[in-house]
């Protein structure tokens, strides 16, 4: 089982640009929904988000939402932000990102994941062969068992310094 280290860790997904991405030779971006782009309790998308997501958009970058979440949030926020989405995908398993990720014609050295979480979004990208984006969640503040989940994580979440944390 490969380590959960992230390829690069950054505060939050505005920090991540298309310059990041094109020297990491990423061109397909799978984001985790929840806690990553929007905290569980917000069901509509920041205009924020949607700059954000364009100006990666207008530098070639193909997105998709790849979230466990089981209800119908990833679809609402795939048709506010215009990208194409699965929900259930079961991370840190891999079955799921590597069809959507063969279907869509990428390979793993141009994929990454971006996501909060290191025992399920970063870990499934070590498992897929693809690069990992690792964010800090939203707001774990609400929930004691994410707030604990968080703790357990640290010692990944300092694993690797490159600059790029904060
Ligand atoms: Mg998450």
């Amino acid at each position: 089982m490969p380590l959960p280290i992230p390829t690069i860790q950054l505060h939050d997904i505005y920090q991540l640009t298309p310059e990041t991405l094109r020297e990491l030779g990423v061109r397909f971006l799978m984001m985790d929904l929840d806690n990553t782009l929007a905290p569980y309790h917000i069901h509509t998308a920041d205009p924020r988000l949607a700059d954000w997501i364009a100006s990666l958009r207008g530098a070639g970058i193909e997105l998709f939402i790849l979230s466990n979440n089981h209800g119908d949030r990833p679809a609402r926020f795939a048709a506010q932000l215009g990208v194409d989405y699965v929900n259930r995908a079961k991370k840190p398993g891999i079955r799921t990102a590597m069809r959507i990720m063969r279907e869509r014609g990428y390979l793993p050295e141009e994929t990454a994941i971006v996501g909060d979480q290191i025992y399920t979004d970063v870990l499934c990208a070590a498992r897929c062969g693809v690069k990992s984006i690792c964010v800090r969640p939203i707001c774990i503040s609400r929930n004691p068992l994410l707030a604990a989940r968080y703790f357990l994580e640290l010692p990944f979440r300092g694993g690797r310094k490159n600059g790029q944390n904060k």
